[in-house]
């Protein structure tokens, strides 16, 4: 699932290339994933150019010169292509976006849980999920942070990944977090003190900004993205069954990193080192 740091760095790839190049022909191929009509779709981005792309939670928000908004809110498997017309197109691809500089801006979504909008910006808040989310993960200050956690008494993962009381976080990205902030994922919020949550609070922005670089520099010539995980420490790097000895340990501490995998969501964490 694309989280934070990848739609970041797909949001500034998108900003040094296609703001205010002309949207010379607009495709909308699966038309349930876009969920205002595909023939609007096609009507309302023809002729149309982006101006700076925008990231709330895990939605990106691409405004138009018209004043509407193209809103992706990827899920699972949404992809985003930035490439030559030529180039294969995957099976699932819900749109495709020709520009004047005659490349191609794709969207495809093997499971086809995406959900794709264009809308007037006063109508950002009726959408499912978006007028709920909490702040976004990036942007909420200590404070806000320290008071809104205090209604959320629960096992801190899923307090984490829980997009009301934050925007942003899901998966993979809250199981670094809390391995960053030494913090058991299956602890409940409400035995953690002051200092617990303080090293959360900056555990979020350590994470990030270690990614975000990665991340940019990993789509800086061709987009075609798939999920890219090479660089986080914990989350999926437990050691697969008959694997050698020393695979699948805690960069920290060398113990061997612990994943269990309930509502087939996994989670991988160090019971040594998170508490
Ligand atoms: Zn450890």
């Amino acid at each position: 699932m694309p989280e934070i740091p990848d739609l970041e760095a797909i949001r500034e790839y998108f900003n040094e290339r296609i703001v205010g190049v002309e949207i010379t022909q607009a495709e909308g191929l699966i038309p349930h994933v876009i969920r205002t009509g595909a023939a609007d779709f096609a009507a309302t981005l023809t002729g149309n150019r982006f101006g700076t792309t925008l990231r709330q939670g895990k939605f990106l928000l691409m405004p138009l010169a018209d004043e509407r908004i193209l809103v992706v809110n990827p899920m699972l498997t949404g992809r985003f292509q930035y490439v030559e017309p030529k180039q294969k197109k995957y099976a699932k691809t819900c749109f495709v976006l020709t520009f004047e500089n005659g490349k191609q801006l794709r969207y495809s979504d093997a499971l086809l849980m995406g959900k794709i909008y264009v809308v007037a910006p006063e109508q950002l808040a009726t959408l499912p999920v978006f007028g709920e989310m909490g702040p976004d993960a990036l942007a909420v200050s200590e404070e806000e942070f320290r008071a809104r956690i205090k209604k959320h008494p629960g096992q801190i993962k899923n307090v984490l990944t829980n997009q009301k009381f934050l925007a942003g976080l899901g998966n993979a990205y809250s199981d670094e977090i809390l391995f960053e902030a030494r913090l058991d994922p299956f602890r409940k919020r409400s035995t953690m003190n002051d200092d617990d949550i303080g090293r959360l609070y900056a555990a979020i922005h350590k994470v990030f900004d270690r990614s975000i670089p990665i991340l940019r520099d990993h789509f800086r010539d061709e987009l075609d993205y798939q999920e890219w995980r090479e660089h986080l420490k914990i989350h999926r790097k437990g050691a697969p069954p008959g694997a050698a000895k020393d695979e699948g340990r805690c960069p920290r501490c060398g113990l061997h990193i612990s994943e269990i995998s309930p509502n087939q969501r996994i989670t991988s964490w160090c019971r040594n080192c998170q508490k």
